[in-house]
């Protein structure tokens, strides 16, 4: 990795740099359909580098046992590298290590935060600060994934709350200016995402925490499309709670991450419920262990936590400055390019706001579908539909688009290539 001046590939990385990533993700190699895969689908689920295999790997293979229990050595070594990797994945977002949950993915982690508070609120334990009911309000935005809209339509039709929500303006960019008329005094929950998984964009989370701050709501962010991306420093973005999935992180499914600051991760009760996560059960009523394991209940997946953590420790070799920087040269490229194209309309574009690494367009008189199909055809992965974001589509007048998204991985001639496909696209369909 010494070469740093090669601009051929990308921007941030040279090409001895990116050739040596590339190299650790074995899946990178593959045909598809006669043509090397170009796999721009990491918005959907990353690639994963032999590290974060070999450690599943070597987990299994020598330290595999329950965690917290048993008195035996191997329960010890899991209930180690299981403790480990909550220790590191707290230290890559600036959290203490008790303010990390351990969940199946970040859709889990804001169920189990919308369906506490839903606790609370039945008076099932928990600070009665927490209890919210009819009056109250909850605030997403026009453009969140599913996962972070119907939880909290759910939780606003179980307890009788109102849910309101930011729109979005022509450019993708948040309405800031009825940030002040939406959230008001009556606004108990703030839940955004940091970045769009369909637009990219980088959200202003400073001023939507200043916001929630100053009426006193609570704030849930979605950093799925930020953890992977950016440097993430939680407790300098100042939320009260965010998620996210290590299967987008370069981590294995099953694993995800819940934070929640000490204090009201300890003023909620319960969401599951069972072993491993309580002090005292007589056959009336149970006492609840302090978080983060009063929120890990039943036996824990303790390989992916492992693989997390390996995950982790490769980005932050790497870089996440550098992954950031690489991220934007591909993105803007990437928009550049499809823009330009005639009939092709990118969704979002808003001047001068960062952007990570992804762009989701509309190629006029063809069905995303069809754009998906002739790409794969030359091996090269995109997504294709509503993206988990039906309002978000509904807003820009399409019911779906077609979504290249780049990772640490992907190089600029990969970019070129997707931009080079849909142009033959167009003319095939035309
Ligand atoms: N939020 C955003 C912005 C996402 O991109 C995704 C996944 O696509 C999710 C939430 C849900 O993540 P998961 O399906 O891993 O729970």
């Amino acid at each position: 990795m010494t070469d740093t001046t090669s601009p051929t590939l990308t921007g941030a990385f040279s090409d001895a740099e990116l050739r040596d990533i590339r190299a650790d993700f074995a899946i990178l190699g593959t045909v598809v359909n006669g043509a090397p895969l170009v796999y721009l689908d990491s918005g959907a689920t990353s690639q994963k580098p032999r590290q974060v295999l070999d450690a599943e790997r070597y987990f299994y293979e020598h330290d595999n046992a329950a965690v917290h229990r048993g008195a035996h050595t191997l329960a010890a070594l899991a209930t180690e590298s299981f403790e480990d990797a909550r220790a590191v994945v707290a230290r890559f977002v600036g959290a203490a290590d008790d303010e990390i949950v351990w969940t199946s993915n970040a859709t889990e982690g804001i169920n189990l935060v919308a369906y506490a508070i839903s606790n609370a609120s039945l008076g099932r334990g928990g600070d009665d600060a927490l209890r919210i009911g009819p009056g109250d309000e909850i605030v997403v935005t026009e453009m969140e994934h599913h996962a972070n809209l119907i939880p909290w339509q759910e939780l606003a039709a179980r307890t009788g709350a109102t849910l309101r929500f930011i729109p979005i303006l022509d450019d993708g960019s948040l309405d800031l200016d009825r940030l002040d008329s939406i959230v008001t005094e009556r606004t108990r929950v703030l839940a955004f995402t940091h970045v769009s998984n369909v637009l990219g964009i980088v959200n202003p989370v400073d001023v939507l925490v200043a916001r929630a701050r100053a009426v006193g709501a609570v704030t849930v962010l979605d950093a799925c499309q930020s953890a992977p991306h950016l440097t993430l420093d939680l407790k300098a973005l100042g939320v009260d709670f965010a998620v996210f999935s290590g299967h987008k992180m370069l981590g294995p499914t099953g694993i995800g991450v819940l934070y929640g600051r000490s204090e009201l991760l300890n003023a909620l009760p319960p969401f599951l419920t069972g072993g491993s996560m309580i002090t005292t059960v007589t056959m009336e009523s149970a006492q609840y262990l302090p978080a983060p394991q009063r929120f890990e209940a039943g036996t824990q997946r303790v390989s992916q936590t492992v693989g997390l953590a390996a995950a982790v420790r490769y980005l932050e070799t790497v870089g996440m400055h550098r992954i950031a920087e690489h991220e934007a040269a591909l993105g803007e490229r990437l928009v550049a390019g499809l823009a330009a194209l005639p009939g092709v309309t990118v969704l979002g574009q808003a001047a001068g706001l960062h952007r990570v690494g992804l762009a989701s367009f509309d190629l006029a008189g063809v069905h995303s579908h069809d754009v998906g199909q002739f790409l794969d055809d030359r091996g090269i992965a995109v997504r294709v539909g509503h993206h988990c974001a039906q309002p978000l589509h509904r807003r820009f007048g399409v019911t779906s688009t077609t979504r290249a998204s780049a990772y640490l991985y992907s190089t600029a001639d990969e970019i070129d290539q997707v931009v080079d496909g849909v142009r033959d696209a167009a003319t095939f369909f035309g």
